[in-house]
């Protein structure tokens, strides 16, 4: 079993504990910080050996020399992005395998947020931990890529079963909707999805993890190229292009 342990930090960033029951391994998915991952290490009596960082944005790898001091984990992020990650110890690149036990996976070049983003996939699993490239019914914001890239970065993780639950780095999911619904407001799929959320965040509660398949049928930005999307510009790059830029200024 692979156990996932969800912790909110800072305002809305979500930080993830990944435990192997066999072999004891646990990473962290982008420790923000440190004290409250030792904290929520030392209760369940878990030894931390590895830090998987998606890119290098200090909401996401805050933690790790920290992290790194008191437990001597490994630590992992992209190739590209190497001379950016704190205390760095292997650069992975796209189709790379990293094992946590006997759970596996696969790295993904998500470039678009920044250029080296990447993201984790345990397919066994049906686990997905794409830090800032996809949220719930939204996406990162453009801070070093083209939306080009971003969408084409979006086709790698629409390909995934629909099942692969989507353990996105931020709880962004009550303006994601809002925004969704004013350029879909007929999406039934939709509407219903943010009845949920709603009720999840009335009761203070995480709208994360979300699904493949969910976002396939709620999340502007996966649908683009949707028919009922496609009125809003000629291509489905432009579409998401725009629908960016709708987002950045809602
Ligand atoms: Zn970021
Ligand atoms: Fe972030």
């Amino acid at each position: 079993m692979l156990d996932i342990i969800q912790i909110p930090v800072l305002i809305d960033n979500y930080i993830y504990l990944l435990h192997d029951t066999v072999s004891g391994e646990t990473a962290a998915v982008d420790p923000a910080l440190a004290e409250l991952v030792l904290a929520v290490l030392k209760q369940r009596g878990w030894q931390l050996t590895t830090i998987l960082n998606t890119h290098h944005h200090g909401d996401h790898v805050g933690g790790n020399v920290k992290l790194k001091r008191h437990t001597g984990c490994q630590i992992i992020g992209a190739k590209a992005d190497s001379h950016r990650i704190p205390a760095i110890d292997r650069a992975v690149s796209e189709g790379d395998l990293i094992t946590l036990g006997s759970h596996s996976a696969q790295v993904l070049e998500t470039s678009g947020h920044t250029s080296g983003h990447i993201v984790y996939y345990f397919a066994e699993d049906n686990a997905l931990f794409c830090g800032d490239t996809l949220f719930v019914m939204g996406c990162g914001r453009l801070f070093e890529g083209s939306a080009e890239q971003l969408w084409q970065s979006l086709q790698k993780l629409k390909t995934l079963p629909v099942e692969t639950r989507v353990y996105c780095a931020h709880e962004y999911s009550q303006s994601n909707g809002r925004f969704a619904l004013t350029v879909e407001p007929d999406n039934i799929a939709l509407q219903e999805k943010m009845t949920v959320i709603n009720q999840l965040r009335a009761n203070g509660l995480p709208t994360v993890p979300s699904t493949i398949g969910d976002e396939l049928a709620t999340n502007p930005f996966f649908r683009a190229d949707s028919p009922t999307l496609r009125t809003i510009a000629k291509t489905p790059v432009e579409v998401f292009t725009t629908l960016r830029r709708l987002k950045d200024s809602f």
